[in-house]
């Protein structure tokens, strides 16, 4: 299946809960031939309502890594999150939201076979990498899994949140940049 056939399905996903209070389903966006995918938690306010997702602030701050590191989401990158649905207030995703969305992002893994994932803070990284994966401890380190490399660091709201991380994120986003070059992509 392609990711827009997958896109079509997903938006009709009842899956959930969380379907009842949705304004739309956040699928994701970016180059369906990305060799990079990043992974956030799941929509907030302006994604919900727009579909799209990290247009708000913590997405501007993610578009200037991006373009910090020559890439931008419509080239080489592709954006998606655990959950495609906003939870209420912007709570955690709970593990039977998790769980019930899951298929989704694996069958984007299917037909983006990226090459490299990159987790954006904790949710994302606990859900992909391992459970008990420290983003403070861990972040920028390139794990392994069944021939894609993992790789986690903060989530760009909490840079908002905590500036004195923005410049060990952005080693991260180096790092990135030359693994992508040792792998040339
Ligand atoms: N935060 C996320 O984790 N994902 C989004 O899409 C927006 C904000």
């Amino acid at each position: 299946m392609d990711l827009e056939t997958l896109e079509k399905e997903c938006l009709s996903c009842r899956n959930c809960g969380l379907c009842e209070m949705r304004t739309n389903v956040v699928f994701g966006q970016g180059d369906p031939h990305a060799k990079v995918l990043f992974v956030g938690e799941g929509p907030g306010q302006q994604e919900d309502e727009q579909g799209v997702p990290f247009v708000g602030r913590s997405g501007q701050l993610l578009d200037k890594y991006l373009f910090a590191m020559d890439m931008d989401r419509s080239c080489g990158c592709y954006i998606g999150n655990i959950i495609k649905c906003r939870p209420p207030q912007n709570r955690d995703p709970l593990p039977e939201e998790r769980e019930a969305c899951m298929p989704w992002l694996r069958q984007q893994f299917r037909c983006l076979r990226p090459k490299i994932v990159v987790c954006l803070g904790r949710v994302a990284a606990q859900a992909l990498i391992r459970p008990d994966f420290s983003v403070t401890k861990e972040h920028g380190r390139f794990i392994d899994k069944g021939g894609t490399l993992f790789m986690a660091t903060w989530h760009p709201a909490a840079l908002l949140r905590n500036p004195a991380a923005k410049a060990d994120a952005f080693g991260d986003f180096v790092a990135l940049r030359e693994k992508m070059a040792e792998l040339g992509l």
